[in-house]
């Protein structure tokens, strides 16, 4: 019994000293996270956060006032956003900027700002008051995947797309990668099979948004199509074919995507207002007044006015021996007159029905060396091509994204990171 005791006694002791030495090293670290904290500054101070929403009408330089802050300040601070994080415009409903002062009535020391959800730019105020900023990328977890479908009877491809898991967005993408090489309203048939590579971003986890379109295949009446998204050795990005010619064409068959194709290129057609035998030298794409109407391809306005038979209308010249022309548009865009240079894809006018014409269309031509051709069927020249260089690269890039694709076909829950 005594014996027993005694265990128990050195037992209870043992116990005491483990527990003595336990709250002992917590102590130590908790000094140390203390002393730690201290050395970094005010964090430690319990700290008031203001989060406000940018909505339309909203400049920096009021929301800051706001706040509180000085005119030198706005001014310091807006220079140094366009500066050092490239930040010149808020977006409305879109971009928040948190606001974080020690207490309540004191000046704002912090600002933290997010110009999209892949960066965040941070503004701090030193103890002379001068502000600093940092601004970098928030890591993301890209995970690239693969979806398939299949044209059903009576599908258009953003059906079908849909119907294969597709985002909207990269569907988008997709139509418009193809849109070089595909009339979308003639060209889609049942059984036609398509596959699209492509990337999401995730964060702790969760997905945030889609990145890029990887591949694209396309199962298509002139024979397949196939992109593959590349970087060239001097940073351009491109999509290139299987054996790396440029896959993006200088000009756009359809600028319209999705507008359907009511009268298409003929040379012996029959006027619908006139009511006699004349040439439809373009292609009518059916579209609601005040559509607007993308540039086909990068180039300069050489033509923007009004004739009886085009209505409002623009000529564009492209790389020296193409023109476009867009006719019977309601009115043009802003700021493109003669000599306007436009990219690709830019909105140079608006649907309507000026001129000759029996509804709202877009009436588009083009012209090479002069002669108007068929855009559907016309052959287009490629944007880019690679150097000896860079195919080599890229041969050996595309095996690699074949192979993903090989691995991925056909399980729709996996993801790869290349
Ligand atoms: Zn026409």
């Amino acid at each position: 019994m005594e014996k027993a005791k005694n265990i128990l006694t050195i037992r209870r002791l043992t116990w005491a000293v483990l527990v003595l030495a336990g709250l002992l090293t917590l102590t130590a670290i908790a000094l140390v996270v203390s002393q730690w904290n201290r050395s970094r500054g005010p964090v430690v101070r319990p700290e008031c956060e203001t989060v406000v929403m940018v909505s339309a009408g909203d400049t920096l330089g009021k929301l800051l006032s706001d706040q509180g802050f000085s005119a030198r300040d706005i001014d310091a601070i807006a220079k140094m956003l366009k500066k050092d994080a490239g930040v010149s415009t808020l977006r409305a409903d879109n971009d928040k900027i948190e606001f974080i002062r020690a207490t309540d009535d004191a000046p704002v020391t912090r600002m933290v700002f997010r110009p999209g959800p892949w960066r965040m730019v941070e503004l701090t105020c030193d103890d002379t008051g001068a502000w600093h900023c940092q601004a970098h990328d928030i890591e993301r977890d890209t995970r690239v995947v693969y979806r398939a479908g299949e044209i059903h009877d009576g599908d258009s491809f953003y059906v079908a797309g849909q119907r294969a898991g597709i985002p909207a967005g990269i569907l988008a993408y997709v139509y418009d990668l193809l849109a070089f090489e595909m009339d979308f309203e003639r060209d889609i048939r049942a059984g036609q099979r398509f596959s699209v590579m492509y990337e999401e971003n995730y964060q702790d986890g969760a997905k945030v948004d889609n990145g890029n379109v990887i591949a694209v295949w396309f199962q298509a009446l002139r024979g397949n199509v196939k992109m593959y998204r590349f970087r060239k050795s001097d940073g351009t990005i491109g999509y290139y074919d299987e054996d790396g010619n440029g896959a993006i064409k200088s000009l756009k068959r359809t600028p319209i995507n999705n507008a359907r194709v009511t009268s298409s290129f003929n040379l012996r057609r029959k006027h619908p207002v006139l009511g006699f035998t004349r040439a439809h030298k373009g292609v009518d794409f059916r579209a609601s007044t005040g559509t607007p109407i993308p540039s086909a391809g990068a180039g300069r306005v050489v033509a923007r006015g009004f004739n009886k038979g085009h209505g409002n209308y623009v000529k564009i010249r492209h790389n020296g021996s193409y023109e476009t022309l867009y006719a019977h548009m309601s009115r043009f865009a802003k700021g493109v007159g003669v000599g306007t240079n436009v990219r690709q894809g830019q909105t140079i006018g608006y649907v309507g029905s000026t001129g000759m014409s029996t509804g709202p269309h877009l009436h588009y031509e083009i012209i090479k060396n002069g002669k108007h051709v068929n855009p559907m069927t016309v052959k287009l020249p490629a944007i880019s091509n690679l150097g000896a260089n860079d195919k080599e690269r890229f041969l050996n890039y595309r095996h690699v994204v074949d192979d993903a694709i090989e691995q991925l076909a056909d399980r729709p829950d996996m993801f790869i990171q290349l």
